[in-house]
């Protein structure tokens, strides 16, 4: 294995080709209007990659590209069995390029290099392999119609999927998607964020290197306004895959209402708790707090951005949050192997996330430590992580998204009150318990509103349990093999005897 130190992938880095067009129909393509647009590597702000800049034109090739491998049955009607062979094979050549892809992720959005190579490559082939190993295990089903019929209860693909991805684990979310989309027998027009289209650009391409017929997978890069909107309100699309604010999911059920009622998935933001009571371990919760709410920057959909905490123990815990924190969580150049955590996604961002600070602090909320900015002088977009003290929960910081590494604390006397304060917020993507009561952990558990539940640990996953929110985190679920189900419906063929 390579020694990978700052230099290695600073020589990688000038090797390596930022292909930013389109890919529709099997082949790069420039946007028709012959527009591009350019992006800033969060990094250290120099330029970044050129990007094919899409819009109705290409989603439209796209969409009629998609549509016609849907119709021809290339890829649906093929055997279960060569299907599995295809994507497995496509999971392969994403792990044969991963330091590629790494490369590519890390230069659009500024995370360690090492964290993509590890986490985000990595889950996305398991992510095609865990769909393509579903491929030949789906049955159909016979219902109970008594001796004179034979009723089929097939479950068929809807046809061509929109998916619209966000930029805080690209390849994760895309993969989330794609597998049982494709797997399935879909095709698919996917609109990456224009922050992060370069590894989904690369996806498309090695999905056809390793056979997956032209048409199934396109990609159309561009800005949510001209490529993804065009997309939402297509005619032809069956279904919009939606990732990403509840601010932009509300407009796509729009667009899905006013155009051909296509079906809407929708992931979207979160204000996750994290609950500690005073008998628990409180080293075990403080590192729970410390990487659920800080990992990726902060910049994560179910990041633990809400500890409430027990009065009695709350000073000690964020003294253990504080050396967690600096100790383990390094803050650094991407490609630095120390980092643990790296830029924010671009100067806008942080912008607004220096201001969602500036305005907490305005409203009362003591900072304990950290959430400045940092290495400015590199030219990137960094703030370290932080946490704000002598909280309520209907201060700002409590109560909105700021997508960056800042906790809020607020405090509690009893547990109905925990649980109140838990579930006092619009969303309801994941939150966790921490306590060394089991009745309790149950009862906290259950009567929690979030889509995952954690006890005692945070931010655990697997392919096989379902993820995504209630309220206005969204509704429809990623990963496990529900998630295909997401992507078909049900179609009754009834053959009548005698
Ligand atoms: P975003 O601004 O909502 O954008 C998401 C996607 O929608 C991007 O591709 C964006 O394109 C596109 N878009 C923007 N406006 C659009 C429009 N009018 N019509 C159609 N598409 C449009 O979200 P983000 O800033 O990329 O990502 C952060 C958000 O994603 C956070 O709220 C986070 O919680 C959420 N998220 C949720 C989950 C989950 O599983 N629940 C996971 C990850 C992230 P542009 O990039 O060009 O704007």
């Amino acid at each position: 294995m390579a020694d990978f130190t700052r230099e290695y992938w600073e020589t990688a880095l000038s090797s390596i080709v930022l292909e930013g067009r389109c890919f529709i129909d099997g082949e790069y393509r420039c946007a028709k209007l012959g527009r591009t647009f350019a992006r800033a590597r969060p990094m250290d702000g120099q330029p970044g990659a050129v990007l094919a800049r899409g819009e109705v034109a290409d989603i439209d090739a796209a969409v009629a590209s998609a549509r016609r491998a849907f119709e021809s049955g290339i890829w649906r009607h093929k055997e279960p069995g060569e299907k599995k062979r295809i994507l497995l094979a496509w999971a392969d050549l994403i792990r044969a390029h991963a330091e590629e892809l790494a490369l590519l992720e890390t230069i659009d959005v500024g995370k360690p290099v090492l964290a993509s190579l590890n986490v985000d490559v990595k889950l996305c082939a398991d992510g095609i392999q865990y769909y393509a190993e579903v491929t030949d295990k789906l049955y159909d089903e016979i219902a109970p119609t008594g001796r004179q019929s034979r009723v089929l209860v097939r479950k068929v693909p809807l046809g061509v999927i929109g998916a619209i991805t966000p930029w805080n684990y690209p390849m994760i979310i895309d993969a989330w998607k794609l597998g049982p989309a494709i797997a399935a027998g879909n095709s698919v027009v996917l609109k990456p964020a224009e922050q992060s289209s370069l590894s989904a650009v690369r996806l498309a391409s090695l999905a056809v290197e390793a056979g997956l017929p032209p048409g199934v997978f396109n990609v159309v890069t561009g800005y949510g306004e001209e490529a993804g909107k065009p997309l939402a309100l297509h005619m032809d699309v069956d279904m919009i895959a939606f990732t990403g604010s509840t601010e932009v999911g509300r407009l796509i059920m729009g667009y899905a209402a006013q155009s051909n009622i296509k079906r809407v998935a929708l992931e979207l933001g979160g204000k996750s708790p994290l609950v500690v009571f005073d008998d628990a371990d409180l080293d075990a919760a403080a590192s729970a707090v410390a990487w659920g709410c800080f990992y990726n920057s902060g910049e994560t959909c179910h990041a633990s951005t809400r500890l409430l905490v027990q009065r009695s123990v709350q000073q000690v815990l964020i003294e253990k949050i504080e050396a967690i924190t600096r100790s383990d969580i390094t803050l650094a150049h991407p490609f630095e192997p120390s980092a643990q955590i790296g830029a924010l996604i671009d100067e806008a961002h942080m912008h607004k996330v220096l201001g969602f600070i500036a305005d907490g602090e305005e409203e009362g909320a003591r900072r304990a430590f950290g959430a400045e900015r940092v290495l400015a002088e590199t030219g990137g977009y960094y703030v370290s992580p932080g946490v704000f003290v002598d909280m309520t929960n209907d201060m700002s910081l409590a109560r909105q998204e700021i997508f960056g590494p800042v906790l809020a604390t607020i405090s509690f006397d009893t547990e109905e009150e925990a649980l109140r304060l838990a579930n006092d917020t619009i969303y309801g993507l994941a939150g966790a318990v921490f306590t060394r009561d089991m009745d309790r952990a149950h009862r906290f558990s259950e009567a929690l509103h979030a889509g995952t539940v954690w006890i005692n640990t945070y931010d655990r996953s697997s392919f096989s349990t379902p993820f995504g929110g209630f309220k206005q985190s969204g509704f429809g679920r990623d990963r496990s093999v529900h998630a295909i189900d997401k992507y078909c419906d049900y179609k009754t063929i009834w053959q009548q005897f005698g």
